[in-house]
């Protein structure tokens, strides 16, 4: 149990100035935690958005200054001290004190770790070559931004959701785009084959080239110094690309953590608080591995923004002794062309698929049933189903799957049935 009082003298200190580690920082304020709240950031930025990167921020739709989370006033109101541009190099728990890159040294009573993570980097022959890019931060889409030229090629290393979101907005502005994915469909890991072919089509339409069961295994550079022209893959297919880009996952930065002897398993591990193994200490976001997530009622580490949301909201409610808010359903979206795919809950699992709508007009919501109820759902511009299915999966609702598909029966009415 928590021993240590936190007063007006105490210190909370965040590492990460992430959208976790913003809310989290602001959030204790507004919990009336009285003390000193201390941010270290590694960016140059405030806390940012990062879902736009790939979408709107990448098509130039909006400013940088657009991706900002809260606006400096925000943490200038809560009295947040914010270092930025600054990274912690380690954690004494002992002395509970931190050290930073700059020689500082920072005390802590309590210390929320919300380091996120970095893109997951392509092990092979001429991956450091400079025209291979990856896209997890402002300044890389900066790296971006001028390769972006109409008729140059571009191959996308991975057919998950950033590389499809870059291959969407790349082909808008008229590049070349080839997508080569190993598994044998796109957005293999979270969605049923309908959705991916659903995607695959419609990507195919707007003009790019989408290659399944293709495993990159190297570049080759071309006369341009130190810049990759050939996508090599196993299979011995070659792809003439003016640039790379690699969207094949994340890895949580856990370093901090590991050094200072915490539990780590693919991420912090952290139990319904968001604690740690060491009761001062908690971890949200994306670096943070659920122990048992309440909901989803097993081990995982979820990627996506409001996880970030409701772990710091955990965080900052467990530090002030408050009740701790309900783990919810997972939730995450996707941008591509004018679609707005909305997905609830997590589909490993499901025993059947329920397709409501025309996947052929492009709106249509895929239900996931196991043994009879909802676990998750994926709903393509229909944001009237995406609500309702955030409560049928949110529940864990037993429904006929016949009902579910028939669309002259609205979804209120089913689960106004549902709740009588
Ligand atoms: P991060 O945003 O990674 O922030 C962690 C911060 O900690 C970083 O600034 C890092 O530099 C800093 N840091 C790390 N180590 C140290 C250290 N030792 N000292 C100081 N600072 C340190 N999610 C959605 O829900 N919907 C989407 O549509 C969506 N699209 C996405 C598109 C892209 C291109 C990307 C990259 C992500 C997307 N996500 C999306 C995921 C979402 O952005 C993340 O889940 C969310 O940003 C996690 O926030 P976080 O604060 O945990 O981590």
């Amino acid at each position: 149990m928590d021993k240590v009082q936190l007063g007006a003298t105490s210190t909370v200190v965040i590492i990460g100035g992430g959208q976790a580690g913003g809310e989290a920082a602001t959030l204790l304020r507004q919990n009336r935690f009285e003390g000193r709240i201390v941010l270290i950031g590694e960016e140059d930025y405030l806390p940012y958005m990062r879902p736009p990167l790939s979408k709107a921020y990448l098509a130039r739709e909006i400013t940088k200054e657009a991706l900002i989370y809260k606006a400096a006033t925000a943490y200038e109101k809560a009295q947040v001290e914010m270092r930025l541009g600054k990274r912690v190099e380690e954690v004494d728990r002992q002395a509970k004190r931190l050290l930073l890159n700059d020689g500082a040294a920072l005390g802590y009573d309590k210390l929320i770790i919300a380091t996120g993570g970095r893109a997951r980097e392509l092990p092979v022959p001429g991956a450091t070559l400079r025209n291979i890019l990856y896209l997890r931060t402002i300044a890389d889409v900066e790296a971006l931004q001028p390769l972006m030229q109409s008729g140059r090629r571009l191959v996308i290393v991975g057919g998950g959701y950033v590389g499809l979101e870059v291959a969407a907005v790349a082909v808008k502005r008229g590049l070349a785009v080839t997508v080569l994915e190993s598994a044998p469909r796109v957005l293999a890991r979270v969605t049923a084959p309908a959705v991916s072919e659903f995607y695959e089509r419609i990507h195919r339409e707007a003009g790019v080239d989408i290659l399944t069961g293709e495993t990159v295994s190297g570049f080759l550079a071309d006369g341009e110094e130190g810049a990759a022209g050939l996508v090599q893959c196993t299979n011995g297919q070659t792809f003439p690309a003016d640039f790379v880009l690699i969207g094949i996952g994340l890895v949580p930065n856990t370093g901090l953590a590991e050094k200072a002897g915490l539990d780590v398993d693919d991420g912090i591990v952290v139990d319904a608080e968001s604690r740690t193994s060491d009761p001062d200490i908690y971890a949200i976001g994306d670096c943070a591995m659920h122990a048992h997530h309440g909901f989803l009622r097993r081990k995982i580490r979820l990627e996506s923004v409001p996880n970030a949301l409701e772990q710091a909201r955990a965080a900052a409610a467990s530090i002030m002794g408050r009740p701790i808010p309900e783990a919810t359903a997972p939730w995450f979206w996707s941008d591509q062309y004018d679609l707005k795919l909305q997905m609830v809950g997590l589909s490993d699992g499901y025993d059947e698929l329920v397709i409501r709508g025309k996947t052929e007009a492009s709106s249509f919501t895929a239900f996931y049933l196991k043994e009879g109820r909802v676990i998750a759902a994926d709903s393509v511009n229909r944001p009237g189903d995406f609500m309702a299915a955030k409560r049928l999966a949110g529940e864990r609702i037993e429904i006929a799957p016949a009902s579910l598909a028939d669309e002259s029966v609205p979804l209120k009415t089913l689960l106004r049935a549902a709740a009588a």
